[in-house]
């Protein structure tokens, strides 16, 4: 850096290789600013038209490693229901899960008491808002 500043200033103090030098610079720091923009313009552009085909490929192997596609067994309804989550059939509203790519229904009747548990801490709620 020191240099090539020394260089510039030996440049100036000789009359015409001053406004040679001046040009020479500003050229260059132009042309090297314009390729830093072009290139960011390119790299901007196919990032701008990449990332969506990455992401839409992504989010597609996202959805076949999570998704399943299956028959609900109480009405045998198709959908695609998700891995390892409790989900309802869009159509009786059984309540299922994916076993082997394969939707199962949770658990038999029964047990599925839920809202007894969420009435019942209603209640404990209320009681202890009373006292
Ligand atoms: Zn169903």
């Amino acid at each position: 850096m020191n240099n090539r500043f020394n260089k510039l200033l030996q440049v100036n103090t000789s009359g015409l290789g001053c406004w040679v030098g001046i040009i020479l610079t500003v050229f260059i720091l132009t042309s090297v600013g314009l390729g830093w923009v072009i290139n960011g313009f390119i790299i901007l552009v196919v990032l701008l038209f990449i990332a969506p085909v990455i992401a839409f490929w992504g989010f597609r192997w996202w959805l076949k490693r999570k998704l399943t596609l299956a028959q609900c067994p109480v009405c045998s309804y198709e959908f695609t229901g998700f891995k390892n989550t409790e989900f309802s059939c869009p159509s009786c509203g059984e309540v299922l899960k994916v076993e082997a790519d394969q939707f199962s229904r949770i658990t038999p009747p029964g047990t599925i008491d839920i809202d007894a548990v969420e009435v019942s801490v209603k209640t404990i709620e209320e009681s202890s808002s009373q006292s």
